[in-house]
């Protein structure tokens, strides 16, 4: 029979989720009378609101009528791809600059493909498990790495360092995967934090990959919601973002990924060519159902939709941070982020998330899924109804 590729046995998302799911089952198998609540997964649970909505309704619309009807869109549509760039960069990229994708992390676990096994690759640790499991598929680590792999860093981001890397650690000639807001733990970059990194990256031949699903959760004015904001990104950067988390299109899919013109390779080739490239070989572009929704979701109206289901979850996050807080549990993030990072030092990741699950019947996520510095924190998430929200909240107290 064919062989496995050894990189599947190394994935660590395949385990976490699927762990956490297991766990949750065997509770509720042992105690069915228990209504348990979930703020562990990142989903969005509100609906679309009422213009993005009729925007994705407009977009079927015009699939069933002669005159409007489109096929293949590859890189997006030219009008979408523009009001991106009008929006959320004051039109600082071309048309050609935006592609459009089914989703941040389609477009990330796509994005190794330009750079290949060979290239050393640094995380946040703990960090959104899709960066760590996209290089190990394709190949970059594990524990048949060795010459011709490029391996992976992960960097620790803990409260000593504020939640932000020692950029010594940056590879020569090698990826960043860099996350702000950040999954998992609330924090979100200063801009002297941001021109440290693109500086250093830039000294080092690094490029990041910023991921900033998480930037209309940014409240503070003084906070950059793009890594594009700070001078010279565009020659070391590229940015995947979503509208999963804004708009709740988590499961509607689409995203977009920022490749600049200036970006090259160290042989002088254009890295936006060639993501063009790799899109048009094995991704034959985003719903166009989607795009429409997405369109109406860039009308004044729809920024104030997204604004108003950011901030109700923020709302949440609020709660659970009091929560916390009431109980003497010190926490970071929750105020520009829907994540909300509780420490429990000198205790193991799994053995808090059994005593929330067992007291509060409350599920969250173990830190130490995310990575080794993740140890002795658990990730609440505020993606929730608010009803279930304040009831885990007031669940809590039992700890
Ligand atoms: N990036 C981060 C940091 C995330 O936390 C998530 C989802 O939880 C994604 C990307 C996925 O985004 P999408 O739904 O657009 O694939």
């Amino acid at each position: 029979m064919i062989s496995r590729n050894p990189a599947i046995a190394n994935i660590k998302a395949g385990y976490l989720f699927p762990e956490i799911a297991k766990r949750r089952r065997e509770y509720a198998a042992a105690h069915p009378e228990a209504r348990i609540i979930s703020l562990g997964v990142g989903n969005t649970t509100e609906p679309i609101l009422p213009h993005i909505d009729a925007g994705l309704v407009e977009g079927a619309r015009r699939l069933g009528a002669a005159e409007t009807y489109s096929g293949y869109q590859d890189e997006g549509l030219a009008e979408l791809r523009a009001k991106i760039s009008a929006v959320f960069y004051r039109g600082a990229f071309t048309e050609e600059e935006v592609f459009i994708s089914d989703g941040a992390k389609c477009d990330i676990g796509r994005l190794q493909l330009l750079f290949g096994a060979g290239v050393p690759v640094a995380v946040q640790d703990p960090s959104y498990p899709v960066y760590v499991d996209g290089s190990v598929l394709i190949g970059a680590a594990g524990p048949w790495a060795g010459s011709g792999y490029g391996g992976i860093t992960y960097l620790p981001c803990t409260a000593e360092n504020g939640y932000f890397p020692d950029l010594a650690g940056l590879p020569e000639n090698g990826l960043f995967y860099f996350c702000s807001p950040n999954n998992p733990t609330g924090a979100t970059a200063s801009r002297e934090q941001l021109t440290a990194l693109v500086r250093e990256a830039g000294k080092r031949g690094t490029l990041i990959i910023f991921d900033a699903a998480y930037a209309e959760y940014i409240r503070d004015p003084a906070l950059p919601k793009s890594i594009f904001e700070i001078d010279g990104a565009r020659n070391c950067a590229i940015e995947v973002n979503s509208f999963s988390k804004p708009a709740g299109f988590t499961g509607v899919r689409l995203g977009w990924t920022v490749v600049p013109r200036d970006l090259r390779y160290a042989g002088g080739e254009s890295v936006n060519a060639d993501w063009g490239r790799v899109c048009g070989t094995i991704f034959n572009g985003a719903s166009n159902i989607a795009q429409y929704g997405a369109l109406a979701a860039l009308d004044g109206e729809g920024i104030r939709e997204m604004r108003e289901l950011c901030d109700f979850y923020l709302g949440n996050a609020r709660l659970i941070r009091e929560a916390l807080t009431g109980l003497g549990v010190s926490s970071v993030g929750g105020d520009n982020s829907p994540y909300i990072w509780a420490h429990f030092p000198g205790r193991d990741s799994w053995e808090v998330f059994a005593e929330i699950l067992e007291r509060c019947q409350v599920v969250t996520t173990p830190g130490s899924g995310f990575g080794s510095a993740g140890e002795s924190f658990v990730r609440f998430s505020a993606f929730g109804h608010r009803a279930d929200v304040e009831e885990a909240c007031k669940r809590l107290s039992r700890l």
